[in-house]
């Protein structure tokens, strides 16, 4: 539900911070604005900006764990050469193949699990996909805001009105 929040000034202006939540140094720059003093002009965009860090914790992630759940993290082994990149993992299935890999969750936050940028880079790639954006290349405004903010619940049905209580029979008294 709503619409991606596109920047009118800045460095980033014409960008909306849902699509800077998945670039490498888009996330820098949507801390960096969360840690603005609060004035009463940005008290608005700080919320939102705070609110989207917030949300953009568990973003809606299409990547299915091996047993069908919704993948969470991503093993890696992580090495001065290079990272392996190995499975994804839902919370129940989270059973590393050796003591070398760790669990990164497919996040932002995962970012800060890579000393290079160049593995940033290919963490955030491989975030993208998992979230159903695509890998390299131009995002999606409303597609980025989608994979972060989950679609409102469908409707319940109106259940149908139950019947009213069958009066109770008036006791007789013998
Ligand atoms: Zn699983």
């Amino acid at each position: 539900m709503g619409t991606p929040y596109v920047l009118k000034s800045g460095d980033n202006a014409g960008k909306a911070l849902e699509v800077l939540m998945f670039q490498v140094d888009g996330v820098g720059a949507v801390r960096g604005m969360s840690k603005w003093t609060e004035t009463d002009r940005n008290s608005g965009f700080l919320r939102r900006v705070k609110g989207l860090l917030e949300r953009a914790r568990t973003p809606q992630v299409k990547q299915a764990c091996k047993c069908g759940h919704q993948a969470k993290y991503i093993s890696v082994t992580i090495k001065v050469d290079g990272v392996g990149w190995h499975d994804y993992h839902c919370d129940s299935c989270k059973v590393l193949r050796n003591s070398d890999t760790s669990l990164v969750p497919l996040n932002y936050g995962g970012l800060r699990h890579f000393g290079v940028k160049i593995d940033k880079k290919l963490f955030m790639q491989r975030l993208r996909s998992a979230c159903g954006l695509p890998a390299k290349g131009r995002l999606n405004a409303q597609a980025c805001h989608d994979a972060i903010y989950p679609a409102p619940a469908p409707k319940p049905k109106p259940e149908p009105r139950p019947e009213p209580p069958a009066k109770p029979k008036q006791l007789e008294l013998l």
